[in-house]
């Protein structure tokens, strides 16, 4: 059967660059460069040919794409329970192996030198073909141009929640935090004075309407297509509030606010029409939404309709927009930094920090050097950890994982996982069972940040915005990325030039808990074809965008889609988790040192930053140096 209109009409024939990596890999030489030449008709100068060559270049499904991550299924089924590799066949030996190059990986090696020098011989394993875990780089190649998106994990946010340790390892990359705002590219606002809007669709709001305008202010709910009575309980909301829980002590104001969603606290309390919800964020950090946020954390933020209850909050508020530091790549440069210290000869041995890293290619064919103490094997995902004695008669520990389809295993002295911990129970079987629970029981939050490099956004100037919120739709929001200036890499430059749109996406099932939503979530992009993500991506601009000229037949270059089912690590609250002493937590117990291994990974700490990735494997490090009679 050939394509339908609506499917031609947007383009899914179009031969843009994103469908020889359809998966994520490359399946033919040429690659991307290819495509994106055949897609402008001119041949790009200076891009580089291989995808293989140079992951960051790859488009597609990214992400978690299925040949990094289909493997944890037969894992979790217990194909590999029996260690798959005879010892014989096990001709490597390392003081320690890494499993996972993320942050919390990369800089558990980091770590580990320090304690103990160049000299220790180190191997990390991980199941991407590029390192950083989620902080990964999307690079695009156009007209002899590059475009730099991010893939992944965003920047480093105010340091004040970084601890001293994590602060210093900054510090020691050559970033000063503070500089962020020095490479902020403005142009959006303030040479092109573009601001937000919002796309109202016709399948919730009756028609398809972008207006540009804050929800924030009075003369655009007076433009909203809802009705009335919505409008007039948004403009209440956005003003002082009354009490809406008059009568209550504040004590127990808290108390019944941490036992109610957001949702309820604004139904039947604040009273306000259910159409205003799609309005009203989860207020809090980490995705959460309207319906699976606590009211009390969405209180403490300075949520809309809370403004009269009357409530202190003791502590410091973490203020989600203050970043200060964004690489064009997001902290993708923080892990090529952190790479480029463990194995310099991929710069060439040059000295990267803040100011150079964006524009410093990684030669990635240096990264497992059979002479280097240290090597990052890419490509490479672990099934089965096995101490070879029980708890701390451990003396050694095996790790086996696939490479090229083909069973291998190295040995190691030590060994720390900074990995999904939801997957250790099926890495390590012989945990024991109240462990194997605990690390069982959070829902890793699932996330897509998509970035489509289009060839003008003459549209986004006639319309008057840089940025679009989409109520009651898949992607949330796109955005113009004009990208940092770090390095003096130049993102924006006119709007007939092409520029990144970055779109995001946090799945869920309204209705369902945190959890739950976080299931369906990632299940939903697991099932999902790149064909899938495409529709959704071309429909959603073009209805918002085409009013004003953006053709998605012309204007779409190329579309580089990054999925993460396994996205931020799970953080607990006070409507979805027991209230239990901070020792007894989840992570707490899930954590615990097995024999020669020890955990990682920000999920070891139930909460989602780069910050709790670098604090996890300093304690991973510590624990194997106290095992080892080191400190
Ligand atoms: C879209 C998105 C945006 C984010 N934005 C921000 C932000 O702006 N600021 C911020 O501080 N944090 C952000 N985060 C949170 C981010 O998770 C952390 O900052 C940090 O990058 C986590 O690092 P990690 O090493 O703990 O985990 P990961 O980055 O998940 O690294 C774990 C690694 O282990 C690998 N692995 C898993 N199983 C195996 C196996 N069996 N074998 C081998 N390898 C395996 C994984 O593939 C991965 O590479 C974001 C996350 C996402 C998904």
């Amino acid at each position: 059967m050939g394509m339908s209109k609506e499917h031609r009409d947007l383009g899914m024939d179009n031969p843009i660059a994103r469908r020889d990596f359809l998966n994520g890999v490359a399946i033919g030489i040429g690659g991307v460069a290819a495509l994106a030449s055949s897609a402008t008709g001119q041949e790009p100068s200076g891009a580089p040919t291989n995808a293989s060559d140079y992951p960051p270049v790859s488009v597609g499904l990214r992400g978690n794409y299925p040949a990094a991550v289909d493997i944890f299924d037969p894992i979790r089924q217990g194909k590999y329970t029996q260690f798959p590799v005879p010892d014989s066949d096990i001709k490597e030996d390392y003081d320690l192996v890494i499993v996972g190059g993320g942050m919390s990986g990369l800089s558990a090696a980091h770590f580990w030198r320090v304690g103990l020098g160049n000299n220790q011989r180190v191997l990390i394993l991980d199941n991407h073909d590029d390192f950083g875990g989620h902080a990964k780089r999307n690079e695009f190649h156009h007209n002899g141009r590059t475009y730099i998106g991010v893939g992944g994990t965003l920047g480093i946010a105010t340091p004040y929640p970084y601890s001293f340790g994590a602060k210093a390892l900054i510090s020691e990359l050559g970033i000063d935090v503070a500089r962020g705002r020095d490479f902020t590219n403005r142009d959006l606002e303030t040479k092109y004075h573009l601001g937000v809007g919002t796309f109202f669709n016709k399948e919730l709001f009756g028609q398809d309407l972008l207006l540009p305008g804050n929800v924030r202010s009075k003369d655009f709910v007076d433009k909203m297509p809802l009705s009335e009575e919505a409008r007039k309980d948004l403009t209440r909301l956005l003003g002082k509030n009354p009490d809406y829980m008059a009568g209550m002590s504040e004590a127990e104001k808290k108390a019944k606010l941490a036992k109610m969603s957001f949702q309820d606290f604004l139904l039947n309390y604040a009273k306000v029409h259910k159409e205003v919800l799609h309005f009203v964020g989860g207020g809090s950090r980490n995705s959460k939404k309207v319906d699976s946020t606590p009211a009390l954390e969405a209180a403490r933020q300075g949520s809309m309709g809370t403004n009269g209850l009357g409530l202190k909050f003791e502590e410091e508020r973490f203020n989600e927009g203050s970043y200060t530091l964004h690489f064009p790549d997001g902290n993708a440069s923080v892990g090529l930094l952190l790479v480029s210290r463990l194995i310099p000869a991929v710069v060439g041995g040059q000295r990267l920090d803040m100011n150079n890293v964006v524009q410093a290619k990684c030669d990635y064919s240096k990264l497992d050097e059979a002479d280097s103490t240290m090597r990052i094997r890419l490509g490479s995902p672990v099934v089965r950890v096995l101490n070879d004695a029980p708890g701390d008669t451990a003396r050694s520990v095996k790790i086996a994982y696939i490479k090229n389809g083909k069973l291998q295993a190295v040995r190691a002295k030590n060994c720390i996982l900074a990995c999904y911990n939801q997957l250790i129970p099926a890495l390590m079987p012989e945990i024991p069972a109240h462990q194997k629970e605990a690390l069982a029981y959070p829902a890793k939050v699932p996330l897509n940040y998509t970035n489509v490099l289009i060839r003008k956004w003459t549209s986004f100037q006639k319309l008057g915005v840089s940025r679009i919120s989409f109520p009651g739709m898949w992607f949330t929001s796109a955005n113009l990325d004009a990208g940092s200036t770090f390095g003096g890499y130049q993102g924006v430059t006119n709007p007939d030039e092409p520029i990144i749109i970055h779109m995001t996406c946090t799945p869920g099932k309204p209705g369902l808990s945190r959890k739950e939503q976080n299931r369906f979530g990632a299940h939903e992009m697991l099932t999902m074809s790149f064909h899938d993500f495409e529709f959704k991506i071309r429909d959603q601009l073009t209805r918002a965008l085409s009013p004003a000229g953006f053709d998605p037949k012309e204007d779409i270059l190329a579309i580089t889609t990054n999925r993460w089912p396994y996205g931020y690590a799970y953080t607990y609250d006070t409507l979805n988790d027991p209230d239990v002493p901070p020792e007894q937590r989840p992570h707490v117990i899930g954590r615990a040192r097995l024999g020669r291994v020890t955990i990682a990974n920000s999920d070891a700490g139930a909460a989602a930053f780069t910050n709790e990735a670098f604090d996890q494997a300093n304690r991973a490090v510590e624990e194997l140096f106290i095992l080892n009679g080191l400190t």
